[in-house]
């Protein structure tokens, strides 16, 4: 592993000098929301500044109610309001670290009545049509984030970054896509941006020289009628002239249809737009977006792409990235895998924020792995994602470990999920549990089926069942046919798959087949260039908004696949709230036809034979890929029970219905840190 010397030497900013050259990009966690919830988040960042991020940033705080993510979100216009905020800069200083605090004024994108716009168009996006900001409530807005910032440094903060990207409100003036003013708002793109130089402008003013400003300018807006690279450019350097301290960079609008965070997109794909636009000003420029190992941050850094490299959800997934990857310990991240599951997806359910790889992210204060006072001995049967949770938060409280997985390998369905293209992110938690295991001492015994009598012969003071799942049989005659197929079969015993394909089920085990049935063999996951030609943009911002074609081989597939499902209804309802969309429109684009109502009748040589409404229908296909959901595997349940075994049992032995790997870690974790 590389030494992250590049993040080690010291930033000459002028005024402040940051400690190193890592940034916690702004996440919203709702615990702003919650009841206690700044205590927890004060442990949240403390944790974060003691694994030595050097500069923080809040999740965004809007600086009056209209500009607010939801009727009750955070703001902060009042002095009551920055005094409970207090804790959590101090918080930060203990740890030696910078915080600033965002203010997000979410225009057009608030989800409640009072959600204001540049003018009435709504976002495709949201329920809400925006009531168009008069001359005079610009006005007070460029007031408010004054008062704001002003509050925000009376709460201790270090500076404060003023969202500027994401299609937020002030992106929303700088587009003609939301922007047809004709008055001094409006019209060319001289008066689109004078909104920005004046909230930036009037929040110097009010903090004086030696207070942080981050400005977050998009860079590539990636929708129709966004910004051009020249606008990009006379903005950044107009923000620079008004006071920033340094430029953070954003992708790409909420409601664009190009994933720009999601594992789909290859890994550090946006920082030559960063580099592109990083030689046009003088102050520190940020870069963003899918980095997540400290070997990306430092190559970057070293090409001088980028001053700063700004990292959020990798913060959640480890509190202590950049300790460990200065102690040259990288091997020991505990890795963002880009899935999106417990974080954005959270947020956008209404939940808190947390983390599928580390459950304790946003728990800090509730989940906590004490030594024992009284060591174990435990076995924990199965290797997947809940064992390997357990074992490991087992061993480092003290207790002696032993895991047990029949395969050859540790990772469980991982191992399987794994061979989705743009699943390989899960290779790293596989690597961080593995590393764990030697880390704290878990004997580990593989390749071997162990049953009842084996371990109660070992003297186990419990047994923990993490044996996962078998995967559901479809029952109508013709099942047994050599042409049906388990996605097992598919996955990992590589079984040949014809060109003409039915897959049964549309959860999201039946997306990932299709969709890896259907890949037309670019790898755009690891390549930014194909990723880019895949999705229609130009990462060297040669069009409006970046926009181009998308290109015409990446949606031919190398077989006809059509997906089926019982239930009525759309497909993919079950996928991820922030990322199923990508899934949906991919197979759409890919040709993939997906029925639903349908009662299976029998596979022949003609090929599958299903009901809909009564009518039959056949199908010719030449391969059935089964993808009908889960049972829970607990055959070794009886054996232990009868021999008066203490059994506790997680993730997919206990229940197979909405199972994912973040529950499984989660059970796995929260069992370890009690037993
Ligand atoms: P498993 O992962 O099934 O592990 C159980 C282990 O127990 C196995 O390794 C098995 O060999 C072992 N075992 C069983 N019996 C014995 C025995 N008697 N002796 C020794 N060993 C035994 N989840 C997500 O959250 N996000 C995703 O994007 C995602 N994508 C997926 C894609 C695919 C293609 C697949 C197949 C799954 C995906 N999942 C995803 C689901 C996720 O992998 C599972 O929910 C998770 O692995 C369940 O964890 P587990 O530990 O309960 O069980
Ligand atoms: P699933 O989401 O429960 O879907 C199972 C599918 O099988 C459903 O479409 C169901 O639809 C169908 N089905 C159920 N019983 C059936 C039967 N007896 N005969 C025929 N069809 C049947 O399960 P999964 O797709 O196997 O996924 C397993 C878990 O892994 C899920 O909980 C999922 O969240 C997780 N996973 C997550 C991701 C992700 O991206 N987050 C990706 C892959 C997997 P009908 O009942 O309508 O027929
Ligand atoms: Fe990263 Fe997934 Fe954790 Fe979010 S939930 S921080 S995307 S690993």
């Amino acid at each position: 592993m590389q030494a992250f010397e590049h993040f080690l030497s010291p930033l000459n900013l002028g005024y402040v000098s940051l400690r190193n050259r890592s940034l916690m990009g702004s996440m919203h966690t709702g615990l702003e929301e919650t009841e206690g919830g700044f205590e927890r988040l004060a442990a949240f960042y403390a944790e974060r500044a003691k694994g030595e991020a050097a500069l923080i940033v809040t999740g965004g705080i809007a600086p009056n109610p209209a500009g607010r993510v939801f009727k009750d979100a955070a703001k902060m216009d009042t002095e009551e309001e920055a005094e409970a905020h207090k804790i959590l800069p101090k918080a930060v200083h203990d740890h030696g670290g910078l915080i600033a605090m965002q203010i997000l004024h979410t225009g057009r994108y608030g989800y409640h009545r009072d959600a204001v716009g540049v003018s009435e168009i709504q976002a495709p996006i949201n329920f809400v049509k925006p009531k168009k900001l008069s001359h005079e409530a610009i006005l007070q807005t460029i007031e408010d984030y004054a008062r704001t910032a002003k509050l925000a440094q009376y709460a201790g903060y270090d500076g404060v970054e003023i969202m500027g990207s994401e299609g937020y409100l002030i992106n929303q003036f700088t587009a003609q896509r939301t922007n047809n003013r004709d008055d001094e708002w409006g019209g060319t793109y001289e008066k689109r941006m004078r909104f920005p130089v004046e909230v930036v402008k009037a929040v110097r003013r009010a903090v004086g020289e030696k207070f942080i400003i981050i400005y977050r300018l998009s860079l590539l807006d990636l929708v129709e009628g966004g910004s051009s690279w020249e606008e990009v450019v006379l903005l950044g350097k107009a923000i620079e002239k008004a006071g920033a301290t340094i430029i953070n960079t954003g992708i790409g609008w909420h409601e664009a249809r190009i994933p720009t965070i999601y594992m789909v997109v290859p890994r550090g794909t946006f920082a030559e737009v960063t580099a592109k636009f990083k030689k046009e000003v003088s102050i520190p420029v940020v870069t963003s977006n899918r980095i997540n190992t400290p070997e990306i941050a430092e190559e970057i850094i070293a090409k001088g792409q980028a001053d700063l490299v700004s990292m959020a959800r990798p913060f959640l997934a480890d509190s202590f990235f950049v300790a460990k990857a200065r102690e040259g310990k990288s091997h020991f991240i505990n890795t963002c895998i880009a899935c999106n599951q417990a974080c954005l997806d959270n947020t956008f359910s209404g939940k808190t924020t947390s983390c599928l790889v580390n459950p304790r992210a946003g728990a800090e204060t509730l989940l906590n792995y004490v030594k024992t006072e009284n060591p174990k001995k435990y076995a924990v049967v199965g290797a997947g994602p809940a064992g390997l949770s357990c074992a490991s938060v087992l061993a480092e409280r003290g207790h002696k470990v032993t895991l047990y997985d029949a395969s050859d390998g540790i990772g469980g369905q991982l191992r399987i999920a794994r061979e989705i293209p743009s699943k390989r992110e899960f290779d790293e938690t596989v690597r961080y549990f593995g590393n764990m295991l030697k880390e704290y001492g878990v004997f580990l015994k593989l390749g071997k089926k162990v049953d009842a009598k084996e371990l109660s012969s070992e003297g186990y003071d419990a047994v923990i069942l993490a044996t996962g799942i078998t995967p559901r049989r479809l029952n109508i005659p013709g099942s047994e046919n050599a042409n049906v197929l388990s996605y097992i079969d598919v996955l990992r015993e590589r079984k040949k798959v014809g060109k003409n394909v039915a897959v049964i089920g549309g959860g999201g085990i039946g997306f990932d087949i299709a969709l890896y049935l259907t890949d037309p063999g670019f790898d755009s996951w690891k390549n930014p260039k194909e990723f880019a030609k895949e999705w229609g943009f130009d990462l060297n911002v040669g069009t409006r908004a970046g926009l181009t074609e998308k290109a015409k081989d990446y949606t031919t597939p190398p077989r006809k696949v059509t997906m089926f499902k019982r239930s009525n209804g759309k497909f993919g309802s079950s996928l991820g709230k922030t990322t199923g969309w990508i899934h949906k429109l991919t197979l759409q684009e890919r040709g993939v036809e997906q029925i639903s109502s349908v009662t299976y009748e029998k596979i022949d040589d003609k090929g599958l034979h299903y009901a809909v409404k009564g009518e039959t229908r056949v199908l010719p296909v030449d391969t059935i890929v089964v993808c009908a959901g889960q049972e829970p595997q607990r055959d070794l349940e009886k054996g232990l029970s009868d021999a008066g075994i203490t059994i506790h049992v997680i993730g997919g032995a206990k229940e197979a219905g909405e199972l994912d790997a973040k529950r499984a870690i989660y059970e796995g974790a929260h069992l370890g840190a009690t037993l």
